[in-house]
């Protein structure tokens, strides 16, 4: 299965695929709101939906073949998926906005009213809080790389040895509520919430599924802003050097800001034999790290467990 390399329609779904579902996902959640379904609804069927999509375009223009082959590592998959992203968002929202309750209000009194500019329309909005969500989020990622006991948790989804779509929901529950911490902090500090949100996560899933599919992207000029597809690789690679790199949620614009953009493509970085450097393995760096859901939820919590664990990246940049 597959389209013929090289033909008018897999150059098609390699340079128009990422950019047409970025703008389609937040516009069909926007519809189906207006339509009168509700925000999550209209929100968990489009990012369904979706992930349907790049399983197929996995399969018509696959970036390697080998990668579309389960390796054992599906049902960890499907369970990690469905706790971090639909159990634990619905005890998440609520607790943070509470936690974040009286700074939002004490802002909002000072600043005599919202901070979050609802007048604009609906697109700025959305790149407002794209910007505001990264801001935290690069930095609560950054932090689970050069922190070991944060990468303790993170480690769970830098286990995966191939990538796909549904990899992007590999995550231990804590360090999807630190992530899911530090991406909400700025924009509920200010207010946003409800359609923009919604929004918001529709890109965030089209980004996350863009990082981790297995689909031959080009993506071109895009990757002066968007954080997915080959510059999400190099993250997962097994050399440290190349994955303390793109820490960036959706946006790579941090990353380019404060020094941990990694693009060989782009910068034609070559290697010994004078050869464009292409991405080798992926994963963890020891191979004894546990495979199973149940087996990753308590890596980080038995000590027995530390040596086989990989190495904290810190200072290995
Ligand atoms: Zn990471």
């Amino acid at each position: 299965m597959g389209i013929q390399k090289g033909s008018v329609v897999y150059k098609l779904i390699q340079r128009g695929f990422f950019p047409i579902v970025l703008i389609a996902t937040p516009s069909m959640i926007y519809g189906l709101i207006e339509a009168g379904y509700s925000v999550a609804v209209a929100t968990y069927t489009t990012v369904v939906g979706l992930g349907g999509l790049f399983w197929l375009a996995e399969w018509l223009v696959p970036y390697r073949r080998e990668w579309n082959k389960p390796q054992g590592d599906v049902s960890n998959d499907l369970i990690s998926g469905t706790v971090a992203y639909v159990i634990l968002p619905i005890f998440l929202k609520p607790l943070y906005i509470a936690l974040l309750a009286g700074a939002t209000a004490w802002l909002t009194v000072q600043a005599g009213g919202s901070l979050w500019p609802s007048d604009w329309p609906l697109v700025a909005q959305l790149i407002l809080m794209l910007v505001l969500g990264d801001a935290g989020r690069y930095w609560g990622h950054r932090l689970a790389h050069e922190f070991p006991f944060l990468w303790r948790f993170h480690a769970v989804h830098h286990s995966a040895t191939r990538l796909w779509w549904w990899n992007a929901t590999r995550q231990h529950p804590v360090d999807k509520a630190w992530f899911t911490f530090t991406e909400m902090l700025f924009p509920v500090l200010l207010g946003a919430d409800g359609v923009v949100l919604s929004m918001y996560l529709g890109v965030t899933a089209v980004c996350g599924y863009s990082q981790h599919c297995n689909i031959h992207l080009k993506l071109g000029k895009l990757y002066w802003f968007f954080n997915v597809v080959e510059l999400h690789r190099w993250h997962h690679s097994k050399e440290i050097a190349q994955s303390n790199n793109n820490y960036g949620n959706n946006l790579i614009i941090y990353d380019r800001l404060f020094g941990s953009y990694y693009h060989p493509e782009r910068q034609d970085i070559l290697d010994d034999n004078g050869e464009s450097k292409q991405l080798g393995q992926i994963g963890l760096l020891n191979p004894d790290y546990p495979k199973s859901y149940f087996g990753q939820l308590r890596a980080p919590f038995v000590s027995g467990l530390d040596k086989q664990q990989a190495e904290p990246q810190q200072g290995l940049r």
